[in-house]
């Protein structure tokens, strides 16, 4: 059964792992070693139809199990750090999907703290604000940080908004659908909830990635004059799907 109490603050859980196992803020870890030390036994197997981590606490015996089949190095280390959230917060049982795993798709607290947890163990909000004061939100610094730290370009990018003071919007879409969004805390303008494609969105799937200016109705249920909207898209090509970053300048 699934423990249901809440005890912890995910983000000096993740901050008292990473000192505990001595990582500089800039310190990519080491997920393997963590577990290793704290014997839990790790295992690659099916877990279930959509369901790609898992785990379990028994007595002194405690499991991570993720599905083998998960393609990016990045996603799973999440995976392993989400599952890692869950037995030093939550105890218990637990079986998690993609949904569950995306902040911005899942309403669930426990969920919430695992992935809170996951994000700060892999991405320290410090280091990202150090980033930050010397750079702007932009497809660049997102390969740079999850290159770094290892991670997912969504994950980057979702740990880099949180923690910018800048008015920035991120919209991860298939140039129609939109799957996700996220915006600054400084930026207050609604974002749209359809994607119409800019000249630089097509741009993106030409080259890659585009950046230039647009207009900033493609983007926000708005019509300011005053302010200048930046457009910054990344193409994956394999999974057909924009990460479009929209910085607002004044
Ligand atoms: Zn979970």
């Amino acid at each position: 059964m699934k423990s249901k109490r809440i005890i912890s603050n995910p983000i000096s859980k993740a901050n008292e792992v990473r000192s505990q196992y001595n990582y500089e803020i800039s310190a990519k870890v080491n997920l393997f070693q963590i577990i290793d030390n704290m014997n839990i036994r790790y295992r690659e197997c099916f877990l279930g139809d959509k369901i790609m981590g898992a785990c379990k606490a028994e007595g002194l015996h405690r499991l991570i199990a993720v599905d083998p089949n998960i393609e990016y190095n990045g996603r799973k280390r999440f995976t392993i750090a989400h599952e890692l959230g869950h037995l030093i917060m939550h105890q218990g049982r637990h079986s998690c999907t993609d949904d569950m795993m995306n902040e911005l798709k899942t309403s669930n607290m426990i969920e919430t703290e695992a992935n809170d947890f996951a994000s700060e163990l892999l991405l320290p909000h410090r280091a990202l604000q150090e980033y930050l004061k010397i750079e702007d939100v932009s497809s660049k610094l997102v390969e740079k940080v999850s290159k770094q730290y290892e991670t997912s370009l969504s994950a980057a990018a979702v740990a880099l908004i949180k923690n910018c003071i800048d008015e920035v919007a991120i919209y991860y879409h298939d140039g129609e659908r939109l799957e996700w969004k996220i915006r600054s805390k400084e930026l207050k303008l609604t974002l749209e909830d359809c994607i119409t494609c800019s000249d630089i969105t097509r741009k993106s799937m030409q080259d890659g990635q585009a950046t230039g200016e647009v207009d900033a109705e493609k983007w926000f249920k708005v019509n300011d004059e005053d302010m200048t909207c930046v457009e910054d898209t990344m193409y994956f090509t394999h999974l057909k799907k924009f990460m479009t970053i929209i910085r607002i300048e004044r």
